[in-house]
């Protein structure tokens, strides 16, 4: 296994934020850095191409940065996976629980199809709500799930675990235990 020590000290850590009690990793710091932003990049489109995926999908927000470019880096398309009402055509969208409230994902309703193998892209894994919601998304709207692969992993915090079983492989470059 790569070791990635040297992206993980480009990832900034900001105590209670956004509430008391909570380590934010902040990742803008690595993506400031010329070389981590490429590094990143490069070694998530590495680690996910054996699955063979045929689309990638970026989640609001931050999964955009890192998707489109692994998209580039794979030669295919990009779907964004938005937050509520951002979208202008037709969605299809999925409800799914925050530790206080509920929030929702959409997709334009005609990006994806039986024959599409969709990789999933965020920066940061820690519930799995996010993921979860993105796979439930992709798979209502009848394409597969090739895998899944995120820069950070808090895997105190179960995502991944979670991810697998619903029998998505999962990919992460960096862990804060
Ligand atoms: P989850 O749904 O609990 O897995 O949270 C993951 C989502 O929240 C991702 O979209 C992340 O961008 C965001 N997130 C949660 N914690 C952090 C953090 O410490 N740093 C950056 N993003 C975070």
């Amino acid at each position: 296994m790569q070791d990635n020590a040297d992206l993980l000290a480009l990832v900034r850590t900001i105590p209670d934020f956004p509430k008391p009690g909570i380590q934010f990793r902040d990742i803008t710091t690595l993506i400031h850095n010329g070389w981590g932003l490429r590094t990143a990049i490069d070694r998530m489109a590495t680690a996910s191409a054996p699955y063979q995926p045929t689309l990638v999908a970026g989640i609001e927000a931050r999964g955009f940065i890192f998707g489109a470019g692994i998209a580039h880096q794979l030669g295919l398309g990009f779907v964004p996976v938005r937050k509520s009402k951002k979208l202008p055509g037709a969605v299809i969208g999925i409800d799914y629980e925050l530790e206080y409230g509920v929030d929702r994902l959409e997709i334009h309703n005609d990006v994806l199809g039986p024959d599409d193998r969709v990789l999933i892209i965020d920066d940061l894994i820690a519930t799995g709500g996010t993921a979860t919601a993105t796979v439930n998304l992709i798979r209502m709207a009848g394409a597969k799930v090739s895998a899944a692969c995120f820069l950070v992993d808090l895997p105190d915090l179960g995502g991944t675990d979670r991810l697998r079983a619903q029998e998505v492989p999962v990919e992460t470059l960096l862990v804060f235990e």
